[in-house]
Protein backbone atom coordinates (compact mmCIF):
# COMPACT_ATOMS: atom_id res chain seq x y z
CA UNK A 1 0.00 0.00 0.00
CA UNK A 2 1.59 3.51 -1.03
CA UNK A 3 2.38 6.14 1.61
CA UNK A 4 -0.64 8.65 2.62
CA UNK A 5 -0.14 11.97 1.87
CA UNK A 6 -0.59 15.23 4.61
CA UNK A 7 -1.99 18.40 3.67
CA UNK A 8 0.06 21.31 3.74
CA UNK A 9 -1.15 24.53 4.73
CA UNK A 10 -0.69 26.19 1.67
CA UNK A 11 -2.73 23.53 0.24
CA UNK A 12 -0.21 21.29 -1.77
CA UNK A 13 0.59 17.60 0.14
CA UNK A 14 3.21 15.93 1.17
CA UNK A 15 3.64 12.06 1.40
CA UNK A 16 4.02 11.03 5.06
CA UNK A 17 6.63 8.58 4.39
CA UNK A 18 9.85 9.53 2.64
CA UNK A 19 13.86 8.48 2.12
CA UNK A 20 16.68 10.62 4.11
CA UNK A 21 19.78 11.32 2.79
CA UNK A 22 22.10 12.71 5.81
CA UNK A 23 25.40 10.97 5.67
CA UNK A 24 24.12 9.33 2.38
CA UNK A 25 27.82 9.32 0.72
CA UNK A 26 27.99 11.43 -2.61
CA UNK A 27 28.96 8.91 -4.88
CA UNK A 28 26.26 6.43 -4.16
CA UNK A 29 23.63 9.09 -3.30
CA UNK A 30 21.93 8.95 -6.86
CA UNK A 31 21.72 5.14 -6.66
CA UNK A 32 20.22 5.01 -3.44
CA UNK A 33 17.57 7.41 -4.55
CA UNK A 34 16.86 6.03 -7.55
CA UNK A 35 16.78 2.62 -5.90
CA UNK A 36 14.27 4.32 -3.16
CA UNK A 37 11.71 5.50 -5.93
CA UNK A 38 11.88 2.25 -7.89
CA UNK A 39 10.50 0.57 -4.78
CA UNK A 40 8.02 3.28 -4.08
CA UNK A 41 9.17 5.91 -2.17
CA UNK A 42 8.62 9.40 -3.31
CA UNK A 43 9.89 11.70 -0.36
CA UNK A 44 13.23 12.53 -0.85
CA UNK A 45 14.72 14.63 1.95
CA UNK A 46 17.96 16.53 1.36
CA UNK A 47 20.44 19.41 2.37
CA UNK A 48 22.65 21.41 1.09
CA UNK A 49 25.34 20.48 4.10
CA UNK A 50 24.41 16.79 3.54
CA UNK A 51 26.78 17.46 0.31
CA UNK A 52 25.19 15.07 -2.02
CA UNK A 53 22.50 17.27 -3.81
CA UNK A 54 24.05 16.45 -6.92
CA UNK A 55 23.37 12.80 -6.23
CA UNK A 56 20.03 13.52 -5.18
CA UNK A 57 19.05 15.22 -8.89
CA UNK A 58 20.99 12.34 -10.17
CA UNK A 59 19.29 10.10 -8.99
CA UNK A 60 15.89 11.53 -9.68
CA UNK A 61 16.82 12.23 -13.25
CA UNK A 62 17.82 8.42 -13.24
CA UNK A 63 14.46 6.66 -11.67
CA UNK A 64 11.79 6.04 -13.94
CA UNK A 65 9.20 7.64 -11.61
CA UNK A 66 8.05 10.90 -13.26
CA UNK A 67 9.53 14.29 -11.45
CA UNK A 68 6.32 16.04 -10.68
CA UNK A 69 5.30 12.56 -8.40
CA UNK A 70 8.37 13.41 -6.61
CA UNK A 71 8.64 15.79 -3.40
CA UNK A 72 12.23 17.14 -3.22
CA UNK A 73 13.22 19.11 0.07
CA UNK A 74 16.28 20.82 1.15
CA UNK A 75 17.70 23.20 3.64
CA UNK A 76 19.05 26.46 3.59
CA UNK A 77 22.50 25.83 5.65
CA UNK A 78 23.44 28.18 9.40
CA UNK A 79 26.00 29.70 7.33
CA UNK A 80 24.08 31.03 4.81
CA UNK A 81 21.38 32.67 6.49
CA UNK A 82 20.00 36.85 6.19
CA UNK A 83 18.34 37.76 3.15
CA UNK A 84 21.00 38.07 -0.13
CA UNK A 85 22.71 34.95 1.40
CA UNK A 86 19.72 32.62 1.27
CA UNK A 87 19.04 34.01 -2.40
CA UNK A 88 22.06 32.65 -3.49
CA UNK A 89 22.75 29.08 -1.28
CA UNK A 90 18.68 28.31 -2.76
CA UNK A 91 19.77 28.80 -6.16
CA UNK A 92 23.65 27.31 -6.04
CA UNK A 93 21.07 24.35 -4.37
CA UNK A 94 18.91 24.14 -7.36
CA UNK A 95 21.98 24.51 -9.57
CA UNK A 96 23.69 21.18 -8.05
CA UNK A 97 20.28 19.57 -8.36
CA UNK A 98 19.73 20.31 -11.37
CA UNK A 99 16.21 21.63 -10.49
CA UNK A 100 14.04 24.54 -11.55
CA UNK A 101 12.29 24.22 -8.23
CA UNK A 102 11.92 22.48 -5.28
CA UNK A 103 8.78 21.68 -3.76
CA UNK A 104 10.01 22.45 -0.06
CA UNK A 105 12.82 24.51 0.99
CA UNK A 106 13.56 24.64 5.12
CA UNK A 107 15.48 26.38 7.34
CA UNK A 108 18.08 24.13 8.48
CA UNK A 109 18.35 25.49 12.11
CA UNK A 110 17.31 28.73 13.77
CA UNK A 111 20.80 30.15 15.24
CA UNK A 112 19.64 32.28 18.00
CA UNK A 113 22.59 33.31 18.60
CA UNK A 114 23.11 34.81 15.06
CA UNK A 115 19.35 36.42 14.87
CA UNK A 116 19.33 36.08 11.02
CA UNK A 117 15.98 33.72 10.66
CA UNK A 118 13.53 36.43 9.83
CA UNK A 119 15.39 37.82 6.97
CA UNK A 120 16.14 34.02 6.28
CA UNK A 121 12.20 32.98 6.46
CA UNK A 122 11.83 36.85 4.11
CA UNK A 123 14.13 35.24 1.53
CA UNK A 124 12.33 31.75 1.17
CA UNK A 125 9.14 34.20 0.52
CA UNK A 126 10.01 35.39 -2.14
CA UNK A 127 11.73 32.31 -3.40
CA UNK A 128 8.06 30.88 -3.19
CA UNK A 129 6.83 34.10 -4.70
CA UNK A 130 9.42 34.02 -8.03
CA UNK A 131 8.40 30.12 -7.91
CA UNK A 132 11.75 28.14 -7.26
CA UNK A 133 10.27 26.82 -4.17
CA UNK A 134 6.60 25.41 -3.87
CA UNK A 135 6.55 25.35 -0.65
CA UNK A 136 8.58 26.54 2.95
CA UNK A 137 8.86 25.73 6.13
CA UNK A 138 11.29 25.16 9.00
CA UNK A 139 13.77 22.97 10.79
CA UNK A 140 14.59 22.55 14.41
CA UNK A 141 12.45 25.31 15.18
CA UNK A 142 10.91 25.99 18.81
CA UNK A 143 7.55 27.14 19.99
CA UNK A 144 9.26 31.09 20.61
CA UNK A 145 11.18 31.08 16.92
CA UNK A 146 7.94 29.63 15.11
CA UNK A 147 5.78 32.20 16.92
CA UNK A 148 8.07 35.48 16.27
CA UNK A 149 8.47 34.06 12.75
CA UNK A 150 4.78 34.45 12.35
CA UNK A 151 4.38 37.67 14.21
CA UNK A 152 6.91 39.00 12.49
CA UNK A 153 6.42 38.24 8.73
CA UNK A 154 2.39 36.42 8.95
CA UNK A 155 3.67 33.23 6.60
CA UNK A 156 3.26 29.75 9.10
CA UNK A 157 5.54 27.92 7.48
CA UNK A 158 4.20 24.37 6.21
CA UNK A 159 6.10 22.17 8.49
CA UNK A 160 8.76 22.00 11.46
CA UNK A 161 11.37 19.06 10.79
CA UNK A 162 12.30 18.13 14.49
CA UNK A 163 13.66 15.43 16.13
CA UNK A 164 11.76 13.32 17.54
CA UNK A 165 11.40 9.04 18.62
CA UNK A 166 10.13 7.04 21.53
CA UNK A 167 12.56 8.85 23.56
CA UNK A 168 11.85 12.14 22.69
CA UNK A 169 7.99 12.48 21.76
CA UNK A 170 8.15 16.40 21.57
CA UNK A 171 4.48 16.20 22.64
CA UNK A 172 4.15 20.27 23.40
CA UNK A 173 5.97 21.05 20.19
CA UNK A 174 3.29 19.16 18.18
CA UNK A 175 0.11 20.42 20.17
CA UNK A 176 1.84 23.96 19.14
CA UNK A 177 2.25 23.00 15.58
CA UNK A 178 -1.10 21.36 15.57
CA UNK A 179 -2.57 25.22 16.82
CA UNK A 180 -0.69 26.64 13.59
CA UNK A 181 -1.70 24.16 11.53
CA UNK A 182 1.79 22.96 10.55
CA UNK A 183 2.70 19.69 9.72
CA UNK A 184 5.18 17.62 12.04
CA UNK A 185 8.23 15.46 10.22
CA UNK A 186 9.98 13.61 12.54
CA UNK A 187 14.06 13.42 12.17
CA UNK A 188 16.66 10.68 13.31
CA UNK A 189 12.72 8.71 13.95
CA UNK A 190 14.53 5.58 14.71
CA UNK A 191 16.48 6.99 17.08
CA UNK A 192 19.81 5.39 16.87
CA UNK A 193 18.14 2.24 18.06
CA UNK A 194 17.72 3.24 21.93
CA UNK A 195 14.31 1.74 21.74
CA UNK A 196 14.51 -1.54 20.07
CA UNK A 197 14.70 -3.63 22.86
CA UNK A 198 12.08 -1.69 24.99
CA UNK A 199 9.57 -3.69 25.64
CA UNK A 200 6.48 -1.90 24.34
CA UNK A 201 8.05 -1.83 20.86
CA UNK A 202 9.38 -6.01 21.21
CA UNK A 203 5.66 -6.86 22.22
CA UNK A 204 4.37 -4.83 19.45
CA UNK A 205 6.60 -6.33 17.25
CA UNK A 206 5.40 -9.73 18.13
CA UNK A 207 2.21 -8.91 17.91
CA UNK A 208 1.96 -7.38 14.85
CA UNK A 209 4.56 -9.61 13.11
CA UNK A 210 6.77 -6.67 11.91
CA UNK A 211 10.44 -5.22 12.88
CA UNK A 212 11.37 -2.93 15.56
CA UNK A 213 11.98 -0.10 13.23
CA UNK A 214 8.64 -0.86 11.18
CA UNK A 215 6.54 -0.84 14.92
CA UNK A 216 8.33 2.66 15.11
CA UNK A 217 7.54 4.11 12.28
CA UNK A 218 4.38 3.40 12.09
CA UNK A 219 3.94 5.16 15.52
CA UNK A 220 5.27 8.26 14.07
CA UNK A 221 2.57 7.57 10.89
CA UNK A 222 -0.43 6.79 13.37
CA UNK A 223 0.41 10.32 15.35
CA UNK A 224 -0.14 11.85 12.16
CA UNK A 225 3.52 12.71 11.90
CA UNK A 226 5.79 12.55 8.47
CA UNK A 227 8.64 10.54 9.15
CA UNK A 228 12.02 10.49 6.85
CA UNK A 229 14.15 7.02 8.03
CA UNK A 230 17.59 6.70 6.36
CA UNK A 231 18.21 3.52 4.86
CA UNK A 232 20.74 2.89 1.60
CA UNK A 233 20.34 -0.86 1.15
CA UNK A 234 16.95 -2.15 -0.83
CA UNK A 235 15.73 -4.71 1.27
CA UNK A 236 15.62 -1.58 4.74
CA UNK A 237 14.13 0.69 2.17
CA UNK A 238 11.73 -1.58 1.32
CA UNK A 239 10.95 -2.69 5.31
CA UNK A 240 10.66 1.47 6.34
CA UNK A 241 8.23 1.29 3.25
CA UNK A 242 5.94 -0.88 5.04
CA UNK A 243 3.68 1.01 7.09
CA UNK A 244 0.49 0.93 5.57
CA UNK A 245 -2.53 -1.29 5.74
CA UNK A 246 -1.50 -2.45 9.09
CA UNK A 247 -2.03 -0.36 12.51
CA UNK A 248 -0.75 -0.34 16.26
CA UNK A 249 -3.58 -1.37 18.71
CA UNK A 250 -4.61 2.22 20.94
CA UNK A 251 -3.16 0.03 23.87
CA UNK A 252 0.36 -0.26 22.07
CA UNK A 253 0.39 3.34 21.10
CA UNK A 254 0.02 4.54 24.97
CA UNK A 255 2.60 1.99 26.05
CA UNK A 256 5.28 3.43 23.63
CA UNK A 257 3.92 7.12 24.73
CA UNK A 258 5.30 5.85 28.33
CA UNK A 259 8.88 5.87 26.74
CA UNK A 260 9.32 9.03 26.55
CA UNK A 261 12.27 10.76 28.57
CA UNK A 262 12.97 13.71 26.42
CA UNK A 263 16.82 13.04 25.99
CA UNK A 264 18.14 14.37 22.26
CA UNK A 265 20.28 12.03 20.01
CA UNK A 266 21.25 15.75 18.06
CA UNK A 267 22.06 19.02 19.44
CA UNK A 268 19.72 21.38 21.31
CA UNK A 269 18.44 23.89 18.67
CA UNK A 270 19.17 27.10 21.33
CA UNK A 271 22.28 26.86 21.40
CA UNK A 272 23.45 25.15 17.69
CA UNK A 273 24.95 26.98 15.31
P1 LIG B 1 17.29 7.31 11.26
O1 LIG B 1 16.45 7.33 12.49
O2 LIG B 1 16.61 7.27 9.96
O3 LIG B 1 18.29 6.11 11.43
C1 LIG B 1 19.24 5.78 10.47
C2 LIG B 1 20.03 4.59 10.99
O4 LIG B 1 19.12 3.53 11.26
C3 LIG B 1 21.01 4.09 9.97
O5 LIG B 1 22.14 3.63 10.66
C4 LIG B 1 20.26 2.95 9.30
O6 LIG B 1 21.12 1.97 8.79
C5 LIG B 1 19.44 2.41 10.45
N1 LIG B 1 18.17 1.82 9.97
C6 LIG B 1 17.34 2.31 9.02
N2 LIG B 1 16.29 1.50 8.84
C7 LIG B 1 16.44 0.47 9.69
C8 LIG B 1 15.68 -0.68 9.96
N3 LIG B 1 14.54 -0.92 9.31
N4 LIG B 1 16.12 -1.53 10.93
C9 LIG B 1 17.27 -1.28 11.61
N5 LIG B 1 18.04 -0.20 11.39
C10 LIG B 1 17.64 0.67 10.43
O7 LIG B 1 18.31 8.54 11.41
P2 LIG B 1 18.85 9.78 10.60
O8 LIG B 1 19.46 9.45 9.30
O9 LIG B 1 19.65 10.48 11.62
O10 LIG B 1 17.54 10.65 10.31
C11 LIG B 1 16.76 10.46 9.15
C12 LIG B 1 16.83 11.65 8.24
O11 LIG B 1 16.42 12.84 8.93
C13 LIG B 1 18.24 12.03 7.76
O12 LIG B 1 18.71 11.17 6.76
C14 LIG B 1 18.03 13.45 7.32
O13 LIG B 1 17.43 13.48 6.04
C15 LIG B 1 17.08 13.95 8.39
N6 LIG B 1 17.77 14.68 9.48
C16 LIG B 1 17.51 15.99 9.63
C17 LIG B 1 18.12 16.72 10.63
C18 LIG B 1 17.81 18.16 10.77
O14 LIG B 1 18.50 18.86 11.52
N7 LIG B 1 16.80 18.67 10.11
C19 LIG B 1 19.03 16.10 11.50
C20 LIG B 1 19.28 14.74 11.34
C21 LIG B 1 18.65 14.04 10.34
Amino acid sequence: MPPARLRLNDGHSIPQLGLGVWQVPAASTAATVAQALGLGYRLIDGAAIYGNEEGLGAGVRDSDVPRDEIFVTTKVWNDDQGYDATLRAVEASLARLGMERVELCLIHWPVPAKDRYLDTWRALIRLREEGRVRSIGVSNFMGQHLERLVQETGVVPVLNQIELNPRLQQAELRALHDRMGIVTQSWTPLGQGRSFDAAPIQAAAVRTGKTPAQVILRWHVQLGLSVIPRSTRAEGQAENLDLFGWELLPEEMAAIATLDEGSRCGPDPLTFG
